[in-house]
Formats: C-alpha cells, structure tokens, sequence
C-alpha cells in the first residue's frame, strides 16, 4: 500500500494546506495580544461602545422596573449605536448590572426605540392576553385562560368549524385576544405554522375571530408571509459549537446552518478548536411583527465570519435577481465546492460524540479512514457528486456504499445500518446514502469514511479544501460587493460585542 509521505509533494495539494492548517504558537499570542490591545484603549471603538451599552443598560434598567412583563416575556429592545440595537434575552434582572452580558442585536432604527419606549408608557390599561395553546385543549379551558367570560363566544366556538383550528392539530399556537372590562372577546388571533409543510420556512397560519359592524362573531383563516428581522450575534467555542450558540442564544438551527455554510472549509466534528470565534447575521422570523414561537423563530443565516484554529472564513448569502440564493465568500467565491468536507451533516445529535478537538491527521493516517462517532441511524450523505459503484455488505467494512466521483476519485462509506441507495444510481452532492450503523468489524456505531485518488487514500479535508468554487460573474458584482459590505459591518459590531463581554468578565 503506497503512502502519503512517498508522494511527491508538488503534485499533492494536501500536504501545503495540513502544514499550514495548524497556526502556530506565535499567530495566536500575536492575534490574543492585538485583542486586549484594542480593548484597554480608552477612545477605541469598544470603549465607545461600552459607554452605549452602559447607558443603554441604565435605560434598560428603567425600562424593565415600568415594564417587568415585557422583559419577562424574551426579548428586550436597547440602544448600540450605528442604527443597531442589542437585544438581551434573560430573565427579569431588576438590577441594571446584573442584566445579561451575552447580546444577540437586533438591526433597528433608533430614533423608532423612543417612540416605542413613549407609546409602551401612555398606553391604558387593556385586557390584551397572549396564551399558547396546548394539547388536549379545548374551546372553555383557552378562553379561561384568556380571562374570557362569554356566552356568545362559547357558543359560536361549539358550531363555527374553522375556529376548531384553533385546539386541532399540533399545541403551541401564539394565541393574542383583546377583551371588554367585562371579559368580552373583542378580538382573537391565532398565529402558527403554516398548514402545508412546503410553506413552514415562508408562511404562517393566521385565523382571526372578531365582530363585524353589528357586533356579531365571525371567523377567517389566511395563510400570510412571515416577516423577519436580522439579529447579530457571536461567540467563542469553549467546549462545542452548541454550547457556544446556547450561551449566545443562537437558535439551534441557526447553528446547524451555519455549520453548513461552512461545510467546505471546516469539518466541524473533527476540526473545532477551544478558542474559535464566530459572528453571525441572521433572520429573526416575525408574524404580523410578532416574533413566531416555533423552531424558536430561526430564518435563514445572512452572512457568517468563523475563525478556525486562526483561519478566517466568511459567507453571504446572496439572491440573484432571478431569485435564487446562494451563500458566497466575501470576495464573491462560491462556498459549494465539489466536495463537502463530512459525509455527517453536524448537528446538536452528532456534536455530542468523540473526536471534537481530534488531532486532524491521526484519524485517517492510523488506518487510512476518517471514524466519525454517532448514533446508529445518523444520516450518512454522499460528499460529492458521482455514481454508486458498490451498495451492499463487504466482510469487514460491513454494509458499505462507494461512489465513484468521476475521473479517478473515489469515496467509501462503511458499517451502516441501512444502505438507501442502489449500484449504478447516480448521486448528487449532500443525498442521503443511508445511515450509520455498527456493521462488519466495527465495535459501536460509527461511520468509517475514506477518499481515494488513483487507489491512494488521502485525508478527505484536503480534498474537499483544494476542490475548485466558482465565482461571481461579473455582472453581478456591484450588487453583491454592496451587499456584502452591509453586512461586514454588522458582523463587525458583532465581534465588537464579543469584545465588550470579554471587558468586563
Ligand atoms: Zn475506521
């Protein structure tokens, strides 16, 4: 079996990017040191905007004594500077200082803020209520839990069928009612998601009961776009990247986005790194402006900046004006490459397992595969476009599916627990080919994964790393050069968050 190291290095483009793969020593004092250099500077950007957010929180703090249910309810609207505004998300803390350090910011309008703070203070007393409906629930224990006490209503929800809506199917439906002095429904609206499942990531449900001119109840269902607003955040890996997202509130699928975005340039089961920083730009998902209760409101990630072992990586997400949309590195290179760097889509399941902080090389060097821990089960997907060249069991490697890429390479997946795909079929990047398994010679579940080039097996990073992206064409430059450069600066006020948190630790 001929080895990596009798290769000659020139035509071996993974030997260049293993060496240069792992920082060393003196880039990371330089890049620690440049850090806290910009921190202790008193007129630097982040002691402006620590002076923002001190002030910001004493308002906060005001704010949350005169609305203590408001600050309960999530998330808190305070002022940062450049248009943004930080977003908290903590429990009620009534002391100022004890407010959260940990910020997800919110773009906004800041001459807005003040309006909103105005209008939240004169407002009377309403009998506005929200409820989420939950399961077994019926028509008499939701309006109960409303404070609605009305004969009418409870009447015309025992025969009107679209308001059964409202307790059918799944629980958690953001229910807002508007009720007289007297417990009359005024107004009731119903916010969930969409019916038809193809909608879930664009659409909500929205069924309203209200009174028409004569006072009398009726009912209306509509399916309506959801809104969204982008909300920054960042944070810095101390065990694993779902760690790192729960202490910045990210929601998990923001996170599992973003280990996707980045799916090319890192493997994140085995090349995360104590000490990695990221920010993120991402769609906050709203209903009738209403932040939505479900898959905890998670749109899409608009741009990204991850720091990997010192490695810097970025993506946009950009719309063609045809509208499709695709994430691209801030000098306009595609991030889809021929191959993904996993053949196991990373997620909270799979981040639990071995190999996190794994030295990169010993993995595959040791017997000439990539083991990747996980739950028998897992989805296993082909890293590349090809053809299946063997789909069935094989002594050793147990239930195995190889796939030929075209011209000489070759992937190899092995001991699953099921095989989803037939010889000869053709594969596309990212399909599922089955699923984890113990199969062959395997002491637990686990997927063996190889790459080989002309029969030679080679560390899959590399591959998936040296693999050409395609760019921008030139016509659409401008606009994403715009595009881009919005959302650099909002990820820069993200990092400069991190900054301010790491001030007053
Ligand atoms: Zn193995």
């Amino acid at each position: 079996m001929p080895s990596l190291d009798s290769l000659p290095p020139a035509q071996d483009p993974a030997l260049p990017a293993q060496a240069a793969s792992a920082p060393s020593p003196a880039d990371v004092a330089v890049a620690q040191d440049s850090r806290e250099t910009r921190a202790l500077r008193p007129d630097g950007p982040e002691a402006r905007l620590e002076a923002a957010v001190d002030s910001l929180f004493t308002r906060l703090g005001r704010w949350a004594h005169a609305h203590p249910r408001r600050l309960a309810g999530g998330t808190v609207a305070v002022l940062a500077g450049f248009a943004v505004t930080a977003f908290g998300v903590a429990p009620l803390a009534p002391d100022a200082a004890q407010l959260p350090r940990r910020q997800v910011i919110e773009a906004y309008q800041p001459e807005a803020l003040d309006a909103q703070l105005d209008a939240l203070a004169a407002q009377p007393l309403v009998l506005q209520r929200h409820e989420l409906t939950r399961s077994a629930d019926s028509a008499d224990a939701v309006m109960k839990r409303l404070g609605l006490v009305d004969a009418e209503l409870a009447a015309f929800l025992r025969t009107d069928v679209l308001s059964r809506k409202l307790w059918r199917g799944r629980a958690g439906k953001l229910v807002e009612a508007t009720a007289d002095r007297n417990g009359h429904l005024q107004r009731l609206v119903a916010r969930y998601p969409a019916e038809d499942d193809a909608q879930f990531s664009t659409h909500f449900s929205r069924l309203t009961l209200e009174r028409d001119a004569q006072g009398h109840l009726q009912s209306r269902f509509e399916t309506a776009p959801l809104g969204s607003t982008s909300r920054l955040a960042s944070g810095r890996i101390r065990s694993s990247l779902f760690a790192a997202t729960d202490e910045a509130g990210i929601p998990d699928a923001i996170a599992s986005q973003m280990a996707e975005v980045f799916s090319t340039d890192i493997d994140f089961h085995r090349e995360l790194r104590k000490g990695d920083t990221f920010s993120v730009v991402y769609e906050s998902l709203t209903a009738d402006g209403e932040p939505v209760t479900w898959n905890q409101g998670a749109g899409r990630v608009l741009a990204a900046h991850f720091i990997n072992a010192g490695r810097e990586h970025s993506a946009v997400l950009y719309t063609e004006p045809g509208g499709r949309s695709a994430y691209f590195d801030l000098d306009g290179r595609s991030k889809r490459r021929a191959f993904l760097a996993s053949p196991l889509a990373f997620s909270r399941v799979t981040s639990g397992f071995a190999m996190r902080f794994h030295p990169i090389q010993q993995t595959w060097k040791a017997h000439l595969g990539v083991d990747y821990g996980a739950p028998t089960g897992t989805p296993v997907r082909a890293v590349g476009d090809g053809v299946i060249e063997v789909a069935g069991p094989q002594n050793g490697y147990g239930n195995v599916v190889q796939i030929r890429h075209g011209g000489d390479k070759l992937t190899v997946y092995a001991h699953l627990s099921r095989i989803d795909v037939k010889r000869g079929q053709r594969i596309a990047q990212g399909e599922r080919i089955g699923a984890v398994g113990a199969t062959g010679w395997a002491t637990g579940p686990h997927l063996h994964f190889e790459f080989r080039v002309a029969g030679i097996h080679r560390d899959p990073l590399t591959i998936a790393k040296a693999a050409e992206t395609l760019t921008l064409d030139a016509a659409a430059r401008p606009r994403f050069a715009a595009l881009a450069q919005g959302l650099q600066a909002q990820l820069k006020v993200a990092d400069a968050l991190d900054g301010h948190a790491g001030l007053i630790d």
